[in-house]
């Protein structure tokens, strides 16, 4: 999140980037060409810029951070050769366009009165610019416009003598979501937020008995680089590694998880497993309650791909039709909806898929994906569909309807440009172009998670995207309600 203090200083930074996927490795060799291919594991979690900090003993640190995909920032030898050292921290993310892109590539480095630190962080602060006023009045200067350096300024100003219980003393004032990893002399660090809003597993390298840690977002990034899973960090936990061995602390006290329900339907690799539960046979299971809740009679099953596809054959499974891959994606083009502009968006469609008409014409034709957003994606889909020669097309959505936005660390539109929130599924159904048009609901996708359905006063899940049920409070907004436009007003959120 952008958080400028200056009100006039608004750019396209201003809108919710921080979709990201970070890594820390503590004790292995090469620790930053490891960090590399873990980052590499996370591209899907943002593609716009990535870095790394890495850790060599005696106060000796180094950094290299660029914009554009994690193969090209850290394919070059001398690069890689420069990040030297036993531990490291990385991150990659969304970033914006802009001249100040750059500044705000994470790791975050900052030289303390202890020593070095840096910090990568995933998720959104959802008091970021209330924090930053006070510590911009108090004195602080500010190198980035992104709400993690508020974590930086905390922990520089915190009374307290050690690392640790400066870090811990800034997470008890941030709210929001995090998922972070901090790299400083003595320790890798990786915490979560007391809800675990975003992910953050713990891994180990070379054996029950070595000491070598990996603390990512994904399992898919444990797997890349040989490391076996050990747990996930539970919310609120924080989890030091350092020469001692793993430590862990519980500064907030146990409290029931709101892991967030979007990461299982879209946002997460499909190989990941997160709290015991695979992101895959999840996809799966809700195409299949899908199927049992809204099926219609159709030839074929087609998924909108990459990311309707387990949905979709679960769905076929379920309905026993057959699923064939009636779209085709190409994948030299990156994910449509963080192009820019809705015109770019909406050209990127057409360049992103293109329809195999040999599984569609004359066939009634049920398209399935994981979510609708703006609904541009299903519109141009439906469209493409029926000029491939579909008798029927009905669309079926893996998502319950995306009626709110996130901000908590998934990049959402303004409330005025989900569809979601605007129209009735009817007339979303005639936006798209679609003969019919169902989402899965929630108590199905609650289902699908292995729970008997949404308990409205202890839900397992952050779930504010599909309800406007959000667990943490949202100081910015509710302070300066005009930073971002027309999103909560309407439900007293
Ligand atoms: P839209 O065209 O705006 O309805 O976008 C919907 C498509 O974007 C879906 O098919 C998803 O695969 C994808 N999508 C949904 N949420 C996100 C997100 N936060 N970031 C990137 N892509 C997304």
């Amino acid at each position: 999140m952008d958080v400028s203090t200056n009100p006039h200083a608004r750019t396209e930074d201003d809108a919710f980037h921080e979709e990201c996927g970070v890594f820390g490795v503590w004790g292995a060799q090469d620790a930053a060409a490891l960090t590399a291919l873990g980052l590499h594991a996370l591209q899907h979690r943002g593609q716009e810029a990535a870095g790394i900090v890495s850790f060599s003993g005696e106060g000796q640190f180094h950094a290299h951070k660029g914009r554009g995909l994690v193969g090209d920032t850290f394919s070059d030898a001398k690069v890689m050769a420069s990040l030297k050292g036993h531990a490291a921290i990385g991150h990659n993310r969304y970033a914006t366009t802009g001249e100040s892109a750059l500044r705000n590539v994470q790791p975050l480095y900052a030289d303390f009165e202890f020593g070095g630190l840096a910090v990568a962080h995933n998720g959104n602060l959802t008091n970021a610019f209330a924090l930053k006023r006070a510590l911009v009045r108090r004195g602080c200067l500010f190198q980035s416009t992104t709400d993690s350096e508020v974590f930086v300024h905390l922990i520089a100003i915190s009374l307290y003598s050690t690392v640790l219980d400066r870090l811990i003393d800034a997470l008890k004032q941030v709210q929001g979501a995090y998922s972070l990893v901090t790299l400083h002399d003595g320790a890798l660090i990786g915490a979560r937020d007391p809800l675990g809003v975003r992910p953050l597993v713990l891994g180990r390298l070379g054996g029950p008995e070595s000491n070598a840690w990996v603390m990512t977002s994904e399992t898919c990034a444990l797997d890349i680089v040989g490391a076996e899973f050990v747990r996930d960090i539970e919310p609120g936990e924080v989890v030091i590694a350092d020469a001692q061995g793993l430590r862990s602390i519980k500064p907030f006290g146990r409290q029931q998880g709101r892991f967030c329900i979007f990461e299982y339907i879209y946002f997460a690799r499909p190989d990941s497993v997160i709290e015991g539960t695979s992101v895959y046979d999840t996809r799966k299971r809700i195409g299949a309650e899908l199927s049992r809740e809204s099926g219609v009679p159709a030839d074929v099953i087609v998924p909108v791909p990459d990311s309707g596809v387990p949905a979709a054959m679960g769905y076929a499974a379920e309905a026993g039709i057959p699923f064939e891959l009636g779209i085709i994606r190409n994948h030299y083009v990156g994910r449509t909806f963080i192009e820019p502009t809705d015109q770019i968006r909406h050209l990127g469609v057409k360049l992103k898929h293109s329809a195999n008409r040999v599984m569609i014409q004359g066939r009634r034709v049920v398209l399935v994906d994981d979510s609708i957003v703006r609904g541009t994606t299903s519109k141009k889909i439906v469209e493409m569909v029926r000029q491939a020669g579909a008798s029927e097309v009905h669309m079926r959505i893996a998502a319950p309807p995306t009626t709110h936005p996130c901000f908590y660390g998934i990049d959402t539109p303004d409330r005025d440009k989900l569809l979601a929130a605007n129209n009735s599924v009817e007339e979303m159904a005639r936006f798209i172009g679609a003969d019919s048009l169902a989402f899965i609901s929630l108590d199905g996708l609650y289902r699908a998670l292995g729970k008997p359905g949404r308990d409205p006063r202890a839900p397992s899940f952050c779930d504010a995207c599909f309800t406007g049920d959000y667990a943490i409070p949202l100081t910015d907004v509710q302070e300066d309600p005009a930073r971002v436009p027309s999103l909560l007003m309407a439900n007293g959120a």
